[in-house]
């Protein structure tokens, strides 16, 4: 029973795909957690994102946060089962590969580059041309010159494993509060922290995870706060139940589509930092359907379903925020996913849960330290 004078054993502030991991791993542990949402669960990123778990396409190069992506791909099987059988709904996980194409010289010559440093790097990938791609991936237009397959990526409908999420997390009996907004967290005596809501309520608890995504910096914290910025990306679906190609497909400069298995093909993505705005503009649509007229330009003639866009939360160095805050460990960041937040959900649920259990040591995210922009 939960009266105004509970002290909660760990309260998580925000319900998008990061907060709900968390709570997940959680799930069988003797603690009690609150999860607090001042929206829609998920409202601000994870139901704006296309759900690709893409590891080495969002990479630059090797480093700690392709590791920590990859180990996060080798999760995502065991993670969408179990919230499935608990929830008993679908989260639309299909192992489908990946391919990255090229269809200019200056685009051959990056393509080349990556796969350089990916060939080792990578489980059974392939650099096609000619003839093995087109036989392999005949949607594709003849002006693709070459591709690298990445067999063993995949994606998700994250709009739906949140929504399963959800429900298991209630099933497991984690109490959620939405439209709750957190204004201020403060430290009390005795190693306690205490959250007070725009509604003047305060929340008390032994150790609070801030998981707001983009809206870390609007919260009044204990200094010092790592900065967080809001990237919006414009996306878009058509409706194409015919469209027989199941891959994912990246094009240069930043586009791509994911097929998804309800007959939608989502097709994206803008990144614009304009502050707290979340538009859709025609030009910034245009800015991945004219290049796609060069990859695939039959989904130009599907009809328009749906136009949308969200916030990322973009760090600094484009790493995301994993621990604790350095003079108050019992409150801990986790945010900053930009790009991956969904790929990289169930391994921010395992680290997270890991430390906050104690189960894992704080020199493993080394990497992702909340305190390395002071
Ligand atoms: C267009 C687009 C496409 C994307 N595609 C992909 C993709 O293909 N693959 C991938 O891995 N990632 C993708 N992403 C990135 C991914 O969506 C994010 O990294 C991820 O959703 C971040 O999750 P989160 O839980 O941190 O944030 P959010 O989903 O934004 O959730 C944060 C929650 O906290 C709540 N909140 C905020 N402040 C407070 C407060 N003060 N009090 C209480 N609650 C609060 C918010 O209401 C929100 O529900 C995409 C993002 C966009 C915008």
């Amino acid at each position: 029973m939960e009266s105004k004078s509970t002290t909660w054993d760990i309260v998580i502030v925000g319900a998008g795909i990061i907060g709900c991991s968390i709570a997940w791993f959680l799930r069988n542990t003797p603690y009690k957690v609150l999860l607090l949402e001042r929206a829609e669960p998920g409202g601000l990123a994870t139901n704006a994102a296309a759900g690709i778990l893409g590891p080495l396409n969002e990479t630059e190069g090797p480093g700690p946060l392709l590791d920590l992506m990859q180990e996060s791909l080798a999760l995502y099987p065991d993670f969408v089962r179990d919230v499935q059988a608990t929830s008993g709904l679908s989260a639309d996980y299909v192992p489908s590969g990946i391919v990255s194409v090229a269809t200019t010289d200056s685009e051959m010559a990056q393509l080349e580059k990556r796969w350089l440093w990916q060939e080792q790097r990578g489980k059974d990938l392939a650099f096609l041309t000619g003839k093995s791609l087109h036989s392999t991936f005949p949607e594709l237009a003849q002006t693709v010159r070459a591709a690298i397959h990445y067999p063993h990526e995949s994606h998700v409908f994250a709009p739906r494993l949140l929504r399963g999420l959800l429900s298991a997390l209630t099933r497991q009996g984690v109490s959620l509060r939405p439209g709750t907004s957190v204004r201020r967290i403060r430290p009390l005596a005795g190693n306690l922290l205490s959250a007070e809501t725009s509604s003047g309520d305060s929340i008390q608890g032994r150790k609070f995870v801030l998981t707001p995504g983009a809206y870390l910096n609007e919260m009044e914290l204990p200094h010092p706060v790592p900065p967080v910025i809001p990237a919006n990306g414009q996306i878009l679906s058509v409706r194409a139940p015919d469209f027989p190609m199941r891959t994912v497909v990246f094009y240069p400069p930043k586009g791509y589509f994911v097929p998804k298995l309800d007959g939608t093909v989502v097709i994206g993505a803008t990144e614009e930092l304009v502050g707290y705005q979340t538009r859709v503009t025609p030009g910034g649509l245009m800015e991945f359907l004219e290049p796609l007229r060069r990859v695939c330009p039959r989904l130009l003639d599907s009809p328009l379903q749906l136009t949308w866009s969200g916030l990322r939360p973009k760090t600094p160095d484009g790493l995301p925020i994993l621990g604790s805050h350095p003079e108050h460990p019992n409150l801990l960041f986790a945010t900053g996913h930009y790009r991956n937040g969904i790929l990289l959900a169930p391994v921010t649920g395992k680290k997270i849960s890991g430390l906050l259990t104690k189960q894992i040591d704080a020199r493993s995210l080394m990497d992702f330290r909340p305190e390395r922009f002071s």
